[in-house]
């Protein structure tokens, strides 16, 4: 059992979970970080990063590794019904796979002489005597003066604290997803196919790497039900909408499903714990705000638990009351902005030439 005394325990290391970590170790707190997968993984998921994102990041020092790998401007090409109707610039933020910015924020979190603990998800925690204590499912457990959950939106952490999750989730499946690889189709745009009907299939080439993150609208089988996501199934979304022939898809090296889930934890603190990223919030991924929020969740959380623990004894409460009293309202606020934008984008796809700029600003 490995019961030393930490300053901040961070259950989690996704790019909440590292952001904060970096932040924190970079002011000199003694910060753990402990992850239930058991390797880091290399999947595209959240590719965007805003000028407020990377300016977090200028701070910390890693925004140069990120923008070496990543693509200031992207292009939109739109097609309607199998044709070429526009292309659209898009600049101002960074496309980058999320599995980068997590490797950049782990570099640097190595140079400040932290290891992700890997294989160690927080199963358990008790609170009490000035800190927190977190049992592990590899069996060893830590004493924290506080623990950060950035577990994401299944956070074990918030059900154990049994903090409601207020919000909806829409029963059906909106979206499959994956990384591809589609040799012989140009990557100098990001292809978003629509139709008539509505959703098509959208291709964004992933700076740094030879593959597309793929979204479509699943495809249905006999009885109307979602096909599971496959490179199969991929292949003939792309037939039905791209009408490119010559172009076979390949080597998906992720495959997932997305539903529309709109929802908050209804607080951001209980005691020594709190909650950030995923773990307090979920949204539409219309917009890419899902992991920004969460990069603002940590900074606003790193500020305040430094403040807590370099500040007087006695005063802490105050300080830590300053996070929630933050972030609850931002995230109540991009909760209804990202699903306003979400319905604007599922308008436009049904306008040729329209894409998923709809979703931005
Ligand atoms: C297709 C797609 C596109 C998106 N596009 C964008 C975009 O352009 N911009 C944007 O900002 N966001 C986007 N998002 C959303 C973004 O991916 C998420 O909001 C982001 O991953 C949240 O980060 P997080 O660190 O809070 O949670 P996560 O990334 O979910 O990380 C949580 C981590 O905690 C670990 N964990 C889970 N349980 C435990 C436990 N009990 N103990 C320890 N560790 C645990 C998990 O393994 C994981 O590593 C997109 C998402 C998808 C799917």
């Amino acid at each position: 059992m490995n019961d030393v005394l930490t300053d901040v325990l961070i259950a989690g290391s996704g790019p909440t979970g590292l952001t904060l970590a970096c932040d924190l170790a970079g002011r000199g707190v003694g910060v753990r970080v402990v992850e239930a997968r058991r390797a880091p993984h290399r999947e595209s998921r959240g590719k965007g990063l805003d000028p407020g994102s990377l300016e977090t990041f200028e701070g910390l020092g890693v925004a140069e590794r990120m923008t070496a790998v990543g693509r200031r401007e992207t292009v939109l090409r739109k097609y309607f019904d199998g044709a070429h109707i526009s292309d659209t610039t898009v600049a101002g933020g960074l496309l980058i796979g999320q599995w980068q910015v997590e490797e950049a924020l782990r570099e640097r979190l190595a140079e400040l002489g932290v290891r992700v603990e890997y294989g160690a998800g927080l199963e358990a925690l008790a609170q009490g005597g000035g800190g927190v204590r977190a049992g592990l499912s590899d069996g060893s457990a830590i004493r924290a003066h506080y623990l950060a959950a950035c577990d994401g939106g299944r956070s074990t952490t918030r059900g154990l604290l049994g903090i409601p999750f207020e919000g909806y989730s829409r029963p059906e499946q909106a979206m499959v997803l994956g990384d591809v690889r589609a040799p012989g189709l140009s990557r100098d745009f990001w292809h978003q196919w629509f139709t008539s009907d509505g959703p098509g299939i959208l291709l964004c080439p992933m700076p740094g790497t030879d593959t597309f993150q793929l979204q479509a609208a699943p495809e249905p089988d006999d009885r109307g039900e979602p096909v599971a996501p496959s490179v199969e199934s991929f292949q003939r979304l792309f037939d039905r909408h791209a009408r490119m022939p010559g172009i076979r898809l390949s080597d998906a090296g992720w495959l997932s499903l997305w539903r529309v889930n709109v929802r908050m934890a209804d607080r951001m603190r209980e005691g020594r714990v709190f909650l950030a990223g995923d773990a307090a919030h979920v949204h539409p991924i219309a917009g890419g705000l899902g992991m920004n929020t969460g990069i603002q969740d940590a900074t606003a959380l790193a500020r305040t638990l430094a403040a807590a623990l370099s500040g007087p004894a006695g005063d802490e409460d105050e300080a830590l009351d300053g996070y929630e009293a933050e972030r609850l309202p931002a995230a109540a606020a991009v909760l209804a902005d990202t699903a306003q934008r979400h319905e604007r984008v599922m308008a436009a796809v049904r306008t040729p030439g329209r894409g998923t700029e709809a979703g931005l600003g």
